[in-house]
């Protein structure tokens, strides 16, 4: 017979490299984990033994009341703008850093717990997750992924069975979850914020050894690191933006140094396409509104840079400003690149020409006011680019407004390219995603699993982790939300 043994092979190089910059910290005892969902194949990408951690085993690690061999749990610092406004100290409230591994790739990955019980940064709150969120992220950071956007992944979702107080009692969770590093632009605020230059520079240190270890030993490293922080989020919005996600969110504490997307809150997805779209609750005056998620960005990366200016020149501020102010006014042109190029896979366009992009801010344009479904379209395109435009135009309340002539333009633009028809529409099918985590479907799963029917939210999982390969028994989940639906809000994931 075989043993199960489910010991996870830790290096653990924030604990051992990084003294100052967290508490170690236990989770909470909690009175009955049970697994929930385990996601087996993340498993075995980190080199875990997941037939032992998925059972009784696995909940109680990953609901963070049993601590694994190796593990060196612990409570990171940071800080963060949140909403504009800034707060001198966060950290983990309700999280924990269980430990690293490496995966079966050679990356190293943090393995993270939400929900896992009070620490000394929980503010007065209970350091409690409950079900309904922890789910969300789950589905949302799995369809990410799949849409080939950089995220966190969802390793395990665990039920405490504790009832946790929030808007009545509800089933306490906790989401176990995988990062590249959960570095974060707070965690560098914290530090500049206390004037501790050590600090900063060994965390700047270790960010490059992390995620850029070719930068390690140039004298402008730091710089260097800037620039590639930069272009990183800059790739990340353009995906964000591409796909029609809204994060709703994006504090400077929830803006990673490795590009990417961290703590799914009150994000949700576009179904008709608008650009003032917000669906949180609390983002009252529009701040993380979709079009502005690339200028919030870049007022993020600009906090980060201001942490640097010590480290990119210490003798000379000027200096620095200039050298730092240089790298994030560059953000908008990188960012507009990076959609360009992606947009072109959308349409199907192999090469580049002059005139992309005003083609590119064409459809947007024809798209404003007209409610045409943003997932929906480019599937469309590609229909059209078989030749038969008619489940295009009918997304749009009227074509004739704009719609038409933009597809002219678009039809005489890829024409400039041989390749035929059914080459180029694959191609389009291959990136323009049929499923997405459409807000009512969530909810709806969500709902089923509250009261103990997980059928909705596999069948939704399984649609949104292969999401350009029709299959049949999904058609509902390639549709927008059904007008009785109405306007979706979203509250923040606590
Ligand atoms: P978030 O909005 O999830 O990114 O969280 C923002 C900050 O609030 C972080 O410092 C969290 O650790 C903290 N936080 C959120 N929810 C809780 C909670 N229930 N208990 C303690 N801290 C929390
Ligand atoms: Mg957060």
């Amino acid at each position: 017979m075989t043993r199960h043994d489910p010991t996870f092979a830790f290096d653990n190089s924030y604990a051992r490299e990084l003294d100052g910059l967290f508490v170690p910290w236990q989770g909470a005892a909690v009175p009955q984990p049970r697994m929930l969902r385990f996601n087996r194949a993340l498993a075995a990408e980190l080199g875990l033994d997941a037939a032992a951690l998925d059972g009784d085993a696995g909940a109680a690690i990953f609901a963070g009341s049993v601590s694994p061999d190796g593990a060196a749990p612990l409570a990171m610092a940071y800080a963060g703008h949140q909403f504009g406004g800034f707060s001198p100290q966060l950290g983990d409230g309700r999280a924990l850093l269980v430990g690293e591994v490496i995966d079966r790739h050679g990356r190293r990955r943090d393995i993270h717990l939400k929900g896992s019980g009070q620490t000394p940064f929980s503010r007065g709150g209970d350091g409690k997750a409950v079900l309904g969120p922890v789910l969300r992220e789950y589905l949302v950071g799995e369809a990410m992924h799949a849409l080939g956007v950089p995220t966190t992944r969802a390793l395990a979702a665990v039920t405490t069975g504790e009832e946790v107080r929030r808007d009545g009692m509800k089933p306490g969770a906790v989401l176990a979850r995988v990062a590249a590093s959960h570095l974060r632009v707070g965690t560098f605020q914290f530090f500049a914020v206390r004037d501790d230059p050590d600090k900063l520079r060994r965390l700047a240190d270790y960010a490059i050894a992390r995620h850029h270890p070719d930068l390690a030993g140039r004298d402008d490293r730091y710089l260097a690191l800037l620039t590639r922080v930069r272009d990183a989020q800059a790739a990340l919005v353009a995906q964000w933006m591409l796909v029609g996600f809204v994060h709703g969110v994006m504090n400077t504490d929830n803006m990673t140094i490795s590009g990417e997307t961290i703590d799914y809150g009150p994000c949700a997805f576009l179904d008709a396409y608008d650009p003032g779209a917000v669906f949180s609750s609390i983002d009252q005056f529009g701040r993380y509104a979709y079009a502005n998620q690339p200028a919030i960005a870049q007022w993020n990366l600009a906090r980060f840079a201001e942490t640097l200016l010590g480290l990119i020149d210490g003798a000379d501020r000027e200096r620095a400003v200039r050298l730092a102010s240089e790298a994030v006014n560059a953000f908008p042109q990188i960012y507009r690149e990076a959609w360009l190029v992606r947009l072109r896979g959308k349409f199907g366009l192999a090469e580049a020409r002059d005139g992309d992009a005003a083609l590119a801010d064409g459809l947007f344009q024809a798209m404003e006011g007209q409610g045409v479904d943003f997932t929906k379209l480019f599937r469309a395109l590609a229909t059209a680019v078989r030749g038969d435009a008619a489940p295009a135009r009918a997304l749009f309340a009227d074509p004739v407004a704009g719609f038409d002539a933009w597809l002219a333009r678009y039809r005489a633009r890829f024409a400039e390219e041989a390749m035929p028809a059914d080459a180029r529409a694959a191609a389009m099918d291959a990136v323009n995603p049929l499923y997405i985590p459409r807000n009512h479907l969530v909810e709806e799963a969500l709902e089923a699993a509250l009261a103990g029917d997980m059928a909705p939210f596999d069948r939704l999982l399984a649609a949104v982790t292969d999401p350009y390969r029709p299959r049949p028994g999904l058609e509902r989940h390639a549709e927008p939300a059904p007008a009785d639906f109405g306007p979706y809000t979203t509250f923040c994931g606590t």
